[in-house]
């Protein structure tokens, strides 16, 4: 049985009677960029979020370098994050001429570990960004209580966890602003790039709202530089209709997770822990494994797809050398690195398939 790692494909073969006359309505109306459905969805993702302001902009990666600018990172400053993400979380640091500092994670979350943030501010910290990795929430409460005591801004790296949930809190409301990205293979995917900044700050939206569209307050009234950082049209239509279909999708990501770990349970393997006061969204179902080569080709044998987010933590990436963190500085980051295997997880795989995909990792690592 064929276990695709994920399929956008037949995800639109449902879709499709939707989001063609939504499409369409766009061209007959020539609503490319922005316009009422990107400002419908601004409003629809705000109130998802239970956040006051959602800006909707090009990319997840546009959504953290604005959220930094707006939290007034400036060149010269620190920010803290994790070296177990995409690079993207760092590139928007650097965008703003500022320096990340990384922090080594906690195994069992493989998220920031916030036990070891004190020891990483110094007097040129400005903010931390902690990452919900996999779709899984960072220890909220320990990170906000740093920031409260040093007097640092909180930016949460939402890209993999539309939904997710920290105690009773959506993510995307637990910091000063947080970063979406709508990227096609996210939990909330648009038809191309796309990602959004939320907040309940005033000062940080219309910040924002300036910033991705060159500086304007109003039409060729450019208060500073900005950006060309726009939403088009057909991602706000195409967002629209998917977010209504997100907490069902969800709860298939969600039951998918927990056949997975029925199967795997007693696996020789490691899985990353859910706090049962939260709830974790399943971005990706991880399991941690010795051999991974060998893993991937024998599931491959038997045509389930695999995938590794990350095979090389930030600071061993030739694009930050400039860091001078050489392998050994972050131990714990660099060994999940080493030994972490994505399964298939997405809302439209059958329990088949991932019973087969189960069974067939239970029978090559062996239990215990
Ligand atoms: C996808 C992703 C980003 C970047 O989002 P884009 O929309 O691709 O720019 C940033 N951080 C994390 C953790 C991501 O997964």
């Amino acid at each position: 049985m064929k276990v695709p790692f994920l399929d956008l494909k037949s995800e639109y073969a449902e879709l499709r009677d939707e989001i063609l006359p939504a499409l369409d309505r766009i061209c007959q109306e020539s609503a490319f960029v922005q316009g009422h459905e990107v400002e419908a969805f601004e409003k629809e993702f705000a109130a998802f979020c239970g956040t006051k302001h959602c800006v909707a902009l090009s990319s997840g990666t546009a959504a953290l370098h604005l959220g930094l600018l707006a939290l007034g990172v400036q060149p010269g400053d620190e920010v803290i994050t994790t070296p177990n993400t995409f690079l993207a979380t760092a590139e928007a640091i650097t965008y703003c001429g500022a320096s990340p500092v990384l922090v080594d994670i906690d195994p069992a979350t493989a998220n920031i570990d916030a036990n070891l943030i004190e020891r990483a501010v110094t007097r040129r910290t400005r903010a931390i960004i902690p990452v919900h990795l996999y779709g899984r929430p960072a220890d909220m409460d320990s990170i906000r209580s740093i920031a409260a005591r040093h007097d640092l801004r909180v930016l949460e790296d939402a890209a993999q966890a539309h939904g997710a949930r920290y105690r009773s809190a959506m993510v995307g409301s637990l910091g000063n602003a947080a970063a979406f990205s709508f990227y096609p293979t996210k939990n909330l995917g648009a038809y191309g790039e796309g990602g959004a900044l939320t907040t309940n700050d005033d000062l940080i939206a219309q910040f924002a709202r300036a910033a991705r569209s060159h500086g304007q307050t109003a039409r060729y009234a450019h208060e500073f530089v900005g950006y060309n950082y726009r939403m088009q049209g057909f991602q706000g239509a195409v967002l629209r209709i998917k977010l209504r279909h997100l907490n069902a999708w969800t709860e298939k990501r969600r039951a998918i997770a927990r056949g997975y770990r029925r199967i795997l349970q007693n696996a020789r393997i490691d899985l990353p822990v859910d706090d049962p006061r939260d709830e974790c969204v399943y971005h990706q179902f991880v399991i941690y494994v010795n051999s991974r080569c060998s893993v991937i080709a024998k599931l491959a044998e038997k045509e389930i797809e695999t995938a590794v987010h990350y095979p090389t933590p930030v600071h061993l990436q030739p694009a930050y050398a400039s860091l001078g963190d050489p392998a050994g500085t972050y131990p714990l980051a660099e060994r999940a690195c080493d030994r972490v295997l994505s399964l298939p997880l997405f809302p439209g795989l059958s329990e088949e398939q991932v019973r087969h995909a189960a069974d067939s990792v239970l029978e090559i690592v062996g239990g215990n």
